[in-house]
């Protein structure tokens, strides 16, 4: 199933991101959130793709397993970064073996003393066209509301994230956000500046304030006062914590979704209970 027919529908698309436990009982728990989240019938499920050299086997292998023996839609997410071409050629080479129609192309992180290897690519564009020139991959990739951290200034990420789409990229899904108002306006410039693929909010329900701050470092987004606020009166229980990470996330959802998001990706962090609860609350309504 490619990942764009389903868009094309017009029903919002909902989507679970999942990633490769370092420990065996870590798959065991793994399977388990995702037995946990298969009747809510989401439209695929992505893997992300690590730094090192076994996590990204265990990428190509989730996917393929996920598809085949728990029978819901996998994308695989791929990445430039410490990778050959020919590296890249044969992970795409076992996807597409392995039945799987969906890639996200991105340009991944950069580890401090990065020496890329020969040939290696830098940007999402360029992976996009590689896979292009081959393949027949259903493609995704990736963008910011807040602009991407390294990125010169917002006008300059928007003309590269144009790039990618003509490069060949059917569908964006988004860095989590906590504003939706950050959303809105980021989809109205990218369509001012011609980009017309669908571009889905990543969501991320808050479940510890540790936990948010040290992503939050990472990807740049901003907590509105009001969320931080609520958060300070709850930051040591975590019951309480997770209480007002899902109902601020149910309420982004909602929102999104009336006002005409092609749907939501979850970043579910492995976990089942908040993506269940905002995604059964959504659907009633
Ligand atoms: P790019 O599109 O290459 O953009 C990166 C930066 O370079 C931006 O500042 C952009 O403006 C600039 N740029 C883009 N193209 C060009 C060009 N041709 N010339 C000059 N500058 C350019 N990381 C992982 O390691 N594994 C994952 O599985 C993973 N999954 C993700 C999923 C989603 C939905 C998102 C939003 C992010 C994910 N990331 C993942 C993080 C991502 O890899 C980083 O944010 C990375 O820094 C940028 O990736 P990109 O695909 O946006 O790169």
């Amino acid at each position: 199933m490619r990942i764009s027919e389903r868009f094309a529908t017009g029903s919002p698309v909902f989507s679970f991101e999942f990633f490769p436990p370092k420990s065996e009982a870590g798959f065991d728990a793994l399977f388990a959130t995702i037995r946990d989240l298969k009747p809510l019938d989401p439209d695929f499920v992505s893997v992300t793709w690590g730094a090192g050299g076994s996590t990204r086997r265990k990428t190509v292998e989730l996917v393929i397993e996920i598809q085949r023996d728990v029978g819901l839609a996998a994308m695989a997410h791929l990445s430039c970064i410490g990778s050959t071409p020919g590296d890249l050629a044969a992970t795409l080479d076992t996807l597409a073996e392995g039945g799987i129609d969906n890639v996200l192309a991105l340009g991944g992180d950069r580890p401090r003393d990065y020496a890329p290897p020969a040939g290696a690519f830098t940007h999402a564009n360029e992976l996009a066209e590689f896979v292009r020139s081959r393949w027949g991959f259903c493609l995704g990739g990736a963008c910011y509301p807040e602009t991407h951290p390294l990125a010169e200034s917002p006008e300059t990420d928007l003309r590269h994230l144009a790039r990618k789409v003509d490069a060949g990229v059917e569908f964006l899904i988004t860095q989590l956000f906590f504003d939706n108002a950050d959303y809105f306006a980021f989809v109205a410039r990218a369509r001012a500046a011609g980009i017309r693929v669908p571009i889905v909010p990543g969501i991320m329900p808050i479940v510890s304030v540790a936990g948010i701050r040290r992503m939050t470092a990472m990807s740049g987004a901003r907590i509105p006062d009001e969320l931080a606020a609520s958060l300070a009166e709850v930051e040591h229980d975590d019951e309480l914590t997770r209480e007002v990470g899902v109902e601020w996330a149910a309420l982004q959802c909602r929102e999104l979704v009336a006002r005409g998001a092609p749907g939501i990706h979850f970043y579910t962090l492995n976990r089942s209970s908040a993506t269940r609860a905002i995604l059964q609350g959504l659907r009633q309504g």
